[in-house]
């Protein structure tokens, strides 16, 4: 065993696990770096580190000791996330990317000064959730008074009924309510999972029809409301093809930290 790198307070980080964590994310970074040149040189592509089921130590290399200094992370789960928001540094940007229930929104949006953004938005309800908690630890937290929270509103591209998101036919009137009635929200863009099938498809050489179907829905909404959207669309498995189709920012989680544990 290498001798533990200690790091922030307690912390005990193992050299071997942050010198892998570090080649992973570099391999990743330069991939997305040769699709970007192909597709739209010198755009930026936001990179999601996705960490859930993985411990705070991994996040603390990638943030504090590896050279990437990597800023922004994803979660799925709110005990998770709030768990690893009271180990680790204000200064990560955490992502909520993970099934949302109505009744977590204001505790999510509350509790979390340091949240980034929350990624899968399907419902009104769930928009006015987050808006009442955002509005509360506004009131808390002077520094956070004109700081609204990022959201993306989640589109079930597939069609498949067990997929979260909102129907695209009616993504325009939810990004519309977001915008007019949750003044402590402020709508990023729109994100999409997509079917593992399609993903599969696209290693064959076809394109994805979900990146390509939330570009469409995107570019449609974005011009009835007068108003850019970013796409967040790509996990492990197909970010570069969705780079291909125009996304701005990637999720990726066994890429960078390896195979998850299952869900206990
Ligand atoms: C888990 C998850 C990811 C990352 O998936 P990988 O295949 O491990 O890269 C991305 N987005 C969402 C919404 C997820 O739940």
């Amino acid at each position: 065993m290498d001798a533990p790198t200690s790091s922030c307070s307690e912390m005990q980080i193992p050299a071997n696990r942050a010198a892998v964590l570090t080649e992973n994310l570099t391999s990743v970074l330069l991939k997305i770096a040769s699709a970007t040149n192909k597709s739209a040189p010198n755009k930026p592509i936001r990179l999601v580190a996705v960490s859930k089921l993985k411990p705070a130590t991994d996040i603390l290399a990638l943030h504090s000791t590896s050279p990437h200094k990597h800023t922004h992370f994803g979660e799925n789960y709110l005990q998770e996330l709030i768990s690893k928001v009271s180990l680790l540094p204000r200064s990560i940007n955490w992502h909520f990317i993970g099934a949302l229930q109505t009744n977590k929104c204001k505790p999510l949006a509350e509790q979390i000064s340091n949240l980034w953004c929350v990624e899968s938005v399907d419902t009104s309800k769930k928009a006015d959730q987050l808006e009442k908690g955002r509005s509360l630890l506004a009131e808390r937290e002077e520094g956070l008074k004109e700081v609204p929270l990022r959201v993306f509103v989640q589109v079930n591209t597939s069609g498949e009924a067990e997929k979260a998101g909102v129907e695209p036919r009616e993504t325009s009137s939810l990004c519309k309510h977001i915008i007019q009635d949750c003044s402590h929200l402020k709508l990023q863009g729109l994100m999409t999972i997509g079917a593992i099938a399609r993903s599969k498809a696209v290693a064959e050489g076809h394109e994805n029809e979900d990146f390509v179907r939330l570009k469409e829905v995107r570019d449609v909404v974005a011009e009835e409301l007068g108003i850019e959207l970013e796409l967040s669309m790509g996990m492990s498995d197909d970010f570069e093809s969705a780079i291909r189709c125009g996304s701005d920012e990637v999720r990726v989680g066994t890429g960078i930290f390896g195979e998850r544990p299952k869900k206990p």
